[in-house]
């Protein structure tokens, strides 16, 4: 009876952490549907949730944007 839309509702758990500013940046979109169907045949494990975290130097730190 949910007509909400979930798909990427609460996705908040891939971030870009850089460690030169300490800014954190959220991507929303999933960039993990092909690895998390990997795990679950390969590890017969029903994923609920994950999280991803990147550390680098943000576009802003390292100052070349192209
Ligand atoms: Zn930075
Ligand atoms: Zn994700």
């Amino acid at each position: 009876m949910n007509d909400l839309r979930t798909e990427g509702a609460d996705h908040f758990h891939h971030h870009l952490v850089c460690i030169e500013c300490g800014a954190v940046d959220e991507i929303q979109e999933d960039l993990l549907g092909d690895v998390e169907k990997i795990v679950e045949k390969d590890w017969n494990f029903k994923i609920k949730d994950h999280r991803l975290t990147f550390h680098g130097i943000c576009h802003r730190c390292h100052g070349d944007n192209e």
